[in-house]
């Protein structure tokens, strides 16, 4: 039998009349159409709103929005890309009614709009509001790497420059020798040593070039008080190695946990996601319009004076405290398994002493109050478990309460961090695999939350479309 062949090329064929007619009643395209000219693209900060009154007519910024919304919806990031799609696909075609930018234009448009990207993404959360597509009762934050456009041979560290620079002084210390003793050698012997010694002088000049470089970069750190330098992506850090990314920018997502909706999207160059529990959540109460929220996140975002300004915006934070600390290190009890009584201000002890406070010192902000028992640890049978000291004594920051407050929350949600887990790795991993997100394409901070603004409002159009579809969507944005 012989395969399916298609329809004849020459063949006359009944073809819609209109482009209109080629895109259907629940294509996506038509509810971007009709969030976009539901915008005030002026006040969300749009550059180039109005017309020009003289001159070449410029592009309408609503036309690039939607090209650019499109594009993030269907995986077409670059503006070649989009070029290209303007030419060819039908649904581009009936958005901009055959306009074609070209690719610089259209780059030029996000570069110069990155921050009105994020007001956009806003305002597509509130209009999921009204859909009542938000709990808006918890959200689970988590945060993740995602690669900067700057190689990690390009990245250098204050340590990898001092290393580089003491490593380079070593070796033009020892090619310095090996030029004398090659003089000395041929004085002795009457010789011609100028050809070795010619290659030797052309590598301490490459070394100098490149310690020269080295130590203007370190000089440079030395100025802006930072530890890194990117020399592609100035604003992009070398991440944490357990990330895979080498250098990067830190995404924070909050996800709503009604439906997996992203509530706010923040991205910074912070290494270590913690401090950004309170930030990220706070800017999501914003725009989700509540006064008070339950929040979830991993032990990386342990961190007691994160947890006291989360209490005191109005944040519930549900954050288990990690297992870290010198005792944990050297395997002795964790300071987990002693009890802390609040009426009675002491600690009971896993051998069920009691501890009192007894040293007081300062760490950080807070007071650190040590609490012990020098005479019932010395006669203990539990001390090879506890300590490797005489005694063993507890810490206790003066603002702690916040922290055993949490933890009384937690053992009464023993199932919310797995709900954390389920609702923030659904974002994540369809915008790091779905939507093809494995890097940045532009450079500088502001430029990368800007294109962030529009992968995060991408996947929350397609998350709203599959729950009320096109034709809510429509309704809501004309409404
Ligand atoms: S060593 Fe001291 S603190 Fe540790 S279990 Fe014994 S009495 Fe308690």
């Amino acid at each position: 039998m012989a395969h399916l062949s298609g329809t004849d090329r020459s063949q006359l064929l009944l073809l819609p009349e209109a482009v209109d007619d080629y895109v259907g009643p629940d294509n996506p395209v038509r509810f971007i159409e009709a969030f976009v000219d539901g915008l005030d693209l002026a006040a969300v900060g749009f550059e180039r709103v109005a017309a020009k009154e003289t001159g070449r007519p410029g592009f309408d910024p609503a036309d690039m929005l939607k090209l650019y919304i499109y594009g993030y919806v269907n995986r077409v990031r670059s503006s070649r890309r989009l070029e290209a799609e303007a030419h060819r696909n039908i649904e581009v075609i009936w958005l901009l009614r055959h306009l074609t930018p070209d690719f610089r234009t259209i780059a030029a448009f996000r570069r110069i709009n990155h921050s009105a990207f994020r007001k956009v993404f806003r305002e597509f959360v509130i209009l999921c509001r009204q859909l009542d597509l938000f709990g808006r009762e918890l959200l689970a934050v988590d945060g993740t790497r995602i690669k900067a456009v700057n190689n990690k041979d390009r990245n250098f560290t204050r340590g990898a420059l001092s290393k580089f620079i003491r490593e380079a002084d070593e070796k033009l210390a020892d090619y310095m020798k090996r030029l004398d003793d090659g003089d000395a050698e041929e004085e002795r012997v009457g010789g011609d040593s100028r050809g070795s010694g010619c290659k030797i002088a052309e590598k301490i000049a490459a070394i100098r070039d490149k310690r020269a470089r080295h130590k203007a970069m370190l000089e440079e750190l030395d100025r802006t008080g930072e530890d890194q330098i990117s020399l592609t992506d100035p604003d992009a850090r070398a991440m944490a190695r357990m990330t895979k990314v080498g250098v990067g920018y830190n995404v924070q997502l909050a996800v709503d946990t009604k439906h997996k909706l992203i509530a706010e999207q923040e991205v910074c160059n912070q290494v270590i996601d913690l401090g950004l529990l309170a930030p990220t959540v706070e800017a999501a109460m914003k725009t989700l319009g509540v006064e008070t929220i339950e929040a979830v996140a991993d032990r990386g975002y342990f961190k007691i004076e994160d947890i006291e300004a989360c209490e005191a915006a109005g944040i519930t934070a549900y954050v288990p405290k990690p297992l870290r600390g010198p005792a944990v290190a050297q395997g002795f009890f964790p300071k987990e398994a002693f009890s802390y009584d609040a009426a009675a201000d002491t600690y009971t002890c896993p051998a069920g002493q009691t501890l009192r406070p007894r040293y007081y010192g300062k760490l950080r902000e807070n007071v650190k109050v040590v609490y012990c028992d020098r005479k019932v640890c010395k006669s203990c049978g539990l001390r090879p478990s506890c300590t490797s000291k005489s005694y063993r004594g507890v810490t206790r920051l003066e603002n702690e309460a916040v922290l055993d407050r949490m933890a009384a929350r937690l053992e009464t949600r023993p199932d919310i961090l797995d709900i954390r887990r389920e609702n923030v790795e659904h974002p994540f991993g369809t915008i790091k695999q779905w939507m093809n997100q494995g890097a940045f394409l532009m450079r500088g901070l502001e430029n990368v939350r800007g294109e962030f603004s529009l992968t995060a409002l991408a996947y929350n159009i397609k998350r709203a479309i599959t729950i009320v579809g096109v034709q809510g969507l429509i309704a809501a944005a004309r409404a």
